[in-house]
């Protein structure tokens, strides 16, 4: 029987249409996903990521190359090897507290890595690129719902690495035809609804899997951080979004690309903001497990609410959530949170160039 991932490229390859898409950071979280949707839309993903926080496992649904975005030469190679119509630009560093520790690993990174990727896809005449930004570049919010159109003062060089990123990109439009979207994403949460990819970060800071930990046991509490925000239960609001629903706005995005649209930002989020104490109320009825919660202070740089409009992604590309309960996100995690490693990590397919 043919590996899922053949049975793709016959579909793609059927009328010798060239439909490969280079996916920086396809071994990470929100890339990994990406990468399954990509194929599911008849694309075929080639995966380049450096493995520091990606994981072999998570490459499943196309070839992976080993490299690194500060390697021009090796992104050079991807590039005449691959020969992508596009690419998804997700490789970066993203621990805000590291940012404001160790700004020059994130400048270094994210900006001179992506600077590497534009200029060799200048070189190399592609012209398509989907980058993975954030609301991270809006800082603290003037007003929620956040619009594209809300100034962007980031207060973290997380979040300035991907503001100067988004600049790059509008200037590399304007003088090399370089055409790109940028997504910024508020909370990525949730993992693939037949877990096939999920969310494993090591160092883990995010909530719901620290609150999934607390449950499953490997940690015996969560801390909330800050219950004396102005908001209705004190602690801070998020908007989540489901993982699957982010990696279906890629493909959307890519499309549009494919059909001419012009350099843009979207924001992708629900318009619905959670606190955390209803997340952790939501993983007790998940799990039906009791979870120890400790109070702690607040996170500096928290903002208490942040909640976007993604208005106009839905109106110009049709982009429709499927998950947007905060449920439908914390049980997609517990199912990945508590599966069988041993043959969810098993490669349905898997080759390396
Ligand atoms: N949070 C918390 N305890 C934790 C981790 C996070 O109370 O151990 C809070 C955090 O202050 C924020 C929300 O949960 O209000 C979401 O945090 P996360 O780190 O998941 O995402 P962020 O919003 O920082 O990107």
């Amino acid at each position: 029987m043919p590996l899922y991932n053949d049975k793709v490229k016959q579909k793609a390859g059927q009328h010798g249409v060239n439909k490969n898409v280079l996916v920086t950071g396809g071994a990470g979280y929100i890339g990994s996903h990406a990468c399954k949707a990509l194929a599911l839309a008849g694309y075929e993903p080639t995966t380049f990521d450096n493995l520091v926080y990606g994981h072999r496992s998570a490459v499943r649904w196309g070839p992976l190359i080993v490299g690194d975005i500060l390697d021009a030469q090796a992104l050079e190679s991807a590039l005449r090897t691959v020969k992508p119509i596009a690419v998804m630009h997700f490789a970066a560093y993203a621990y805000v507290g590291e940012s404001v520790d160790n700004p020059g690993k994130y400048y270094r990174n994210n900006v001179v890595g992506t600077l590497n990727l534009i200029e060799a896809m200048r070189d190399y005449s592609v012209s398509q690129l989907i980058f993975s930004s954030t609301c991270a570049t809006y800082g603290v919010p003037d007003f929620v719902p956040i619009a594209e159109s809300h100034p962007q003062n980031p207060v973290n060089p997380y979040g300035a690495s991907k503001l100067m990123i988004e600049r790059m990109l509008t200037d590399f439009d304007a003088a090399h035809g370089l055409r790109s979207i940028s997504l910024r994403y508020f909370n990525a949460a949730g993992a693939d609804p037949d877990g096939e990819a999920g969310e494993s970060h090591d160092p883990e800071t995010h909530l719901i899997p620290l609150v999934l930990d607390a449950a499953a046991g490997p940690r015996d509490h969560i801390t909330v951080f800050g219950d004396d925000y102005g908001t209705p239960d004190g602690t801070c609001v998020r908007d989540y979004i489901h993982v699957s629903d982010l990696a279906e706005a890629h493909v959307l995005a890519l499309r549009a690309l494919e059909d001419g649209a012009k350099t843009t930002a979207y924001n992708l989020g629900n318009g619905r903001g959670f606190s955390v104490g209803e997340v952790i109320a939501a993983a007790r009825s998940v799990t039906g497990r009791e979870i120890n919660v400790l109070q702690g202070s607040r996170r500096a740089g928290d903002p208490p609410m942040l909640v976007g409009d993604a208005t106009r992604i839905r109106r110009e590309l049709g982009w429709e959530p499927r998950f947007s309960g905060i449920n439908d996100m914390v049980s997609s995690a517990w199912r990945w949170h508590t599966r069988d490693h041993a043959s969810a990590l098993q490669p349905t397919s898997l080759s390396e160039r």
